[in-house]
């Protein structure tokens, strides 16, 4: 019962049971079939459909007031079993023989579709926003996300964590991404930042004696435009004190098989897998491996190493002269067409792909083995290089042959390809697991620098701070650090951090950083870390991406209420915008 006047029930409540008792709905209306003398309306709200009717009676008074699609009204009747029962939503067995009837708000006609599917383009979506999240798919994902949230809090609450708030005005702290900058009024030619995330905060949170830190926070980063990013997002940011990293991962996945189970309704009982990030590149080609199908990366040659003998003393100098030679072996595409072939070979060329070409073995089903290079290599040679690959009969080898580093992200690329060709990659599998081991530094080719792999809190493993000393030794210093991977998608990453002075002016000096500089802009960090600071670690995952996850879902946007668009515009607020010239002189940006 609903102590307004407005509704006895909501529209997705009324059963069998209801049949003879009076009741007042109150909703937006989904349709209106007339059928003779007799209207039809299906009466929606966020909890379900009911489907209530005028009868001639009643006709007469909608005949001169005309309902139309997402009218708000309410309807006063008597609810009655249904004679054709709609057995696919909850309220099927019963309807409303309508006798009152309120228009409380009329509706412009809207701009598209409000049903499962919509014929309503993407911009047109986001611009009516309001209408969009009326849909059933939006208002399950939105359902989806705050279950998720309720989730893990109820498991962080039970482990004794606290939701402690921190600023979203503050100073830039370099994570890798561009800030938000706001200009300050009361401080003329000053600015704030907003936080890429809370990372200093909450380690000063386990300086201060919390203990267990976390929260469901926006960050802001000013990225380059990339499909599926948000210029503010959620993460759920967690910090913990005197603790390694295997307290970390434990607590963690106790978190997400947590959240899995609320969520899905199944039990993943078994530890997750760990994969250090080397074996990760080696295998898959990227730090985000996908292990819903195997396919792995064959090395036949890495690093001008060569590891398939196969290959060895022929004239073929795409192999002899390249750093590497990576190749798959696709299951069962041992069939596939010149036509097929020639499309992939388009495929690898693509600048994101950025290949010359790609060599192909076909293993046949009749045990005959063809390739495009056998001109250059023998049936033995190809039959060696095709057990090097792990193909049998049926598969398809695919080789690629470049420099390491584009040659192996191409690999991974097909590989993932290949996977979504076979239908390897089901949305309905979900195989999670943790990456660790990462490297503390990487080049940055532009910048030519090192920089941090994570961020520059990142504590490196114990046995490998001494590689510090040593430019030439950086590639090979391992940090605490540590990704959680599903579906070839990062969810979220941490490290364990640097809790001492010295080791923490050790790692900005390492990153170019001189003394004053780093004094300037994280003294206050350096100073906690002399006022005794415990140690401490934690993780942060992507909110908006776990739940499009566990949504069975690839985007993100339409997991977030109110999400700006491929160019980092809300276009239902026409946001950014320009501001009034008085405005701009006030900030002092005149
Ligand atoms: N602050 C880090 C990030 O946003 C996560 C962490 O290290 O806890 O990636």
């Amino acid at each position: 019962m609903h102590s307004t006047g407005y509704r006895t029930h909501n529209c997705g409540e009324l059963r069998l049971g209801n049949a003879g008792s009076e009741v007042t709905l109150s909703g937006w209306v989904q349709t209106v079939r007339k059928f003779g003398s007799i209207t039809f309306i299906d009466l929606r709200d966020r909890y379900g459909i009911t489907q209530v009717y005028f009868n001639e009676g009643m006709n007469h008074w909608l005949d001169a007031h005309p309902i139309g699609r997402e009218f708000v009204i309410q309807v006063t009747g008597k609810a009655v079993e249904r004679t054709s029962k709609n057995a696919k939503i909850p309220t099927g067995d019963v309807e409303v023989e309508v006798t009152n009837v309120n228009i409380l708000n009329a509706a412009a006609t809207p701009p598209f579709t409000i049903e499962e599917e919509t014929d309503g383009g993407d911009e047109l979506r986001m611009k009516y926003r309001y209408l969009d999240l009326r849909r059933p798919t939006l208002r399950r994902n939105l359902e989806l996300r705050y279950k998720v949230n309720r989730s893990v809090r109820n498991y962080l609450d039970e482990k004794g964590f606290w939701d402690i708030e921190t600023p979203f005005l503050i100073r830039s702290t370099p994570e890798g991404a561009r800030d938000f900058v706001v200009p300050s009024r009361m401080n003329e030619g000053q600015f704030y930042a907003l936080p890429q995330s809370p990372q200093t905060f909450k380690q000063l949170l386990m300086v201060s004696g919390y203990d267990r830190y976390y929260q469901v926070v926006k960050c802001f980063r000013d990225e380059d435009l990339r499909a599926d990013r948000q210029p503010e997002f959620t993460q759920l940011d967690c910090e913990m004190s005197f603790v390694a990293q295997e307290d970390i991962l434990a607590m963690f996945e106790g978190l997400f098989k947590h959240v899995f189970k609320d969520i899905k309704g199944t039990e993943l009982t078994e530890a997750l897998p760990r994969m250090t990030f080397d074996d990760s590149m080696w295998h898959y080609g990227n730090d985000k491996p996908d292990i819903r199908f195997e396919m792995k990366l064959r090395n036949i040659k890495a690093n001008n190493e060569v590891f398939c003998e196969g290959i060895r003393g022929s004239e073929f100098g795409v192999f002899n002269n390249a750093e590497s030679v990576i190749a798959i072996a696709v299951p069962g595409a041992a069939e596939y067409t010149r036509k097929q072939l020639d499309e992939l070979t388009e495929w690898v060329k693509r600048p994101q792909i950025g290949m010359t070409g790609v060599v192909n073995i076909k293993c046949n089903a009749d045990g005959t083995i063809k390739s495009s290079v056998d001109k250059f290599f023998n049936e033995e040679k190809l039959r060696d290089i095709a057990a090097f690959c792990g193909a049998i009969a049926g598969d398809l080898v695919l080789i690629l042959a470049g420099a390491e580093t584009r040659t192996r992200k191409a690999a991974s690329e097909l590989r993932l390809e290949m996977g979504n060709r076979l239908g390897l990659r089901d949305n309905a599998v979900y195989k999670p697991l943790w990456v660790i081991d990462f490297p503390l530094f990487e080049y940055d080719e532009e910048g030519s620098r090192w920089v941090a792999r994570h961020h520059p809190f990142t504590s490196p493993k114990p046995e490998h701070i001494e590689l510090m000393n040593d430019l030439s030794r950086y590639a090979e210093i391992k940090a605490n650090a540590y990704d959680l991977v599903m579906n070839g998608t990062e969810i979220g990453g941490g490290s364990i951090r640097i809790f001492q002075r010295d080791l923490q002016e050790k790692m900005f000096a390492a990153l170019g950083m001189s003394k004053e500089e780093a004094q300037e802009k994280f003294g206050f960090l350096m100073g906690a870390f002399e006022y005794g600071a415990p140690p401490h670690g934690g993780i942060a995952l992507g909110f908006d991406r776990l739940c499009a996850l566990l949504g069975g879902q690839e985007g993100i946007r339409d997991f977030i209420a109110f999400p700006k668009n491929n160019s980092g515009r809300d276009v239902m607020l026409d946001a950014p915008s320009s501001i009034d010239e008085s405005q701009m002189e006030e900030l002092g940006l005149k």
